[in-house]
């Protein structure tokens, strides 16, 4: 049985009993603070202390906390039909909330399969990418690439592609085929290449063409890339990056997959952030911001040409989750997405982006910072023991760092947001999209005095 501090409320011995943290230490001491109620871009907790929502729950509540016109759109289609599943039938709000994905994705991305969350979205675009060079005359092609460091999910197989290893040692062996090349950490990138972003961009998507050349063409189905890198640190991608993957793939026919889940919704200033970033995927895979956390939902989104081998009734996609495309959530979303749409909230990120950098990087002048990194709300600050050679700090002093940060400091002072310690430690910051100057002021005085 887990200890109790005396000190903690009944709320939280009640946690610190029966519940099971997602990646959460438990122990003697540890109990979770219990978070209430939301508003806006705030959250507030049992004792109703009050704190600036850093990270959007977990890059999640784009459109802020406490909207009721979410609660009711999910209480009207719970009314007239809580659930049916999508095999072998269909339900209004996901007929439509597939039209409108497909309206915002670029080309001839039209085929949405609805999945719970962001993990079964990239299970989903990793069994499709082998079904489909199966049925297609090319059943080698099974492995997938992904980067250094990335996270695209827990379940086993998207764990098999996420590149930290220390979430996967307790699990191996996991599904083979998930191979690693570099990522697009421009500040730690090698030698020459870090002041030079378009040399950078090029060397890293190389490493790609290098990986599929090793692995053998015929064996690798597809590329796994965040349009924005959150593990290990908030790596945007370096000019012409995303271009020369593409060309990449177009030669060795493997298929490239933005993984969204973080990125889409307006975290950088529009739907999809391939769109930001100019490059056309062959799947999208989102969740996250899709419903703004108000219900689970995710997706995977195929280009045309990746249904063909399913369009004549001859083979199905052998896949599925009773909850995929939930009604509730899917209506939800279409709630959701109005308040995008009606609000102009991409317009406000993209117009606003610039000052939240421009804030962010005045933290640049204290000596524990070492680079303030990222693209529209979505942002990354290294911190280095010294700035002048970006020594890091040991493993030790960092974890004593960021425990410190995530358990007190920053959480005391008002901020919930969280620290990445896949390497050197990152604050993340990915706050509501609503927010604007006032809370970038307040986001920078209180990392200031923390740090
Ligand atoms: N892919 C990326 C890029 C993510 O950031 C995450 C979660 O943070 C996932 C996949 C997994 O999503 P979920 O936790 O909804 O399974």
């Amino acid at each position: 049985m887990t200890a109790v501090a005396p000190e903690t409320t009944p709320l939280q011995q009640r946690a610190a009993r029966h519940l099971w943290g997602h990646f959460s230490r438990h122990g003697e001491g540890i109990t979770p603070p219990v978070i209430t109620r939301g508003e806006g871009a705030r959250i507030f907790d049992a004792e109703g202390r009050s704190y600036i929502d850093g990270l959007a729950g977990l890059f999640v509540v784009q459109v802020g906390h406490g909207r009721a016109e979410l609660a009711e759109a999910a209480a009207r289609q719970a009314s007239e039909l809580a659930f049916f599943p999508l095999w072998s039938y269909a339900t209004p709000p996901a007929i439509e909330l597939a039209e409108r994905l497909a309206s915002y994705a670029p080309g001839d991305l039209n085929r949405v399969f609805f999945t719970t969350g962001g993990g079964e979205a990239v299970e989903s675009a990793w069994k499709l990418a082998k079904q489909y060079f199966r049925k297609t005359g090319k059943p080698g092609k099974h492995k997938v690439l992904s980067r250094s460091v990335a996270y695209h999910g827990t379940t086993q197989g998207a764990l098999a592609i996420t590149g930290i290893p220390a979430l996967k040692q307790d699990f191996e062996p996991l599904t083979p085929g998930g191979f690693r090349v570099p990522n697009t950490n421009q500040y730690r990138a090698p030698q020459g290449l870090d002041t030079d972003p378009e040399a950078f961009g090029i060397w890293a998507a190389d490493r790609i063409a290098e990986a599929i050349e090793f692995e053998g063409p015929d064996t690798v189905a597809a590329v796994f890339l965040e349009p924005v890198q959150n593990s290990g640190g908030c790596f945007p991608p370096p000019p012409g990056y995303f271009q020369r993957v593409r060309e990449i793939c177009d030669r060795y026919d493997v298929l490239l997959v933005s993984d969204e889940v973080i990125c889409a919704f307006g975290r950088i200033g529009s739907m999809f952030a391939c769109n930001d970033f100019g490059y056309e995927p062959d799947i999208i895979t989102c969740a996250k911001g899709l419903t703004s956390g108000y219900s689970p939902l995710g997706a995977m989104i195929a280009h045309d040409r990746l249904f063909e081998p399913f369009a004549d009734g001859s083979t199905v996609f052998s896949h599925g989750y009773t909850f995929g495309g939930h009604p509730v959530s899917a209506a939800v979303a279409m709630a959701n997405l109005d308040i995008f749409e009606r609000e102009g909230l991409n317009d406000h990120v993209a117009r606003n982006a610039p000052a939240f950098k421009a804030t962010l990087e005045k933290l640049t002048d204290l000596p524990i910072v070492g680079d303030v990194r990222g693209a529209g709300y979505f942002y990354g600050i290294e911190l280095v023991k010294d700035k002048s050679t970006k020594e890091s700090f040991t493993d030790a002093e960092s974890e004593r760092i960021l425990r410190g940060f995530l358990s007190t400091a920053l959480f005391d002072n008002g901020l919930y947001c969280r620290a990445d310690d896949r390497g050197d430690p990152v604050i993340q910051l990915a706050p509501p999209l609503i927010i604007g100057q006032p809370e970038f002021d307040e986001i920078e005085s209180i990392l200031r005095g923390v740090l």
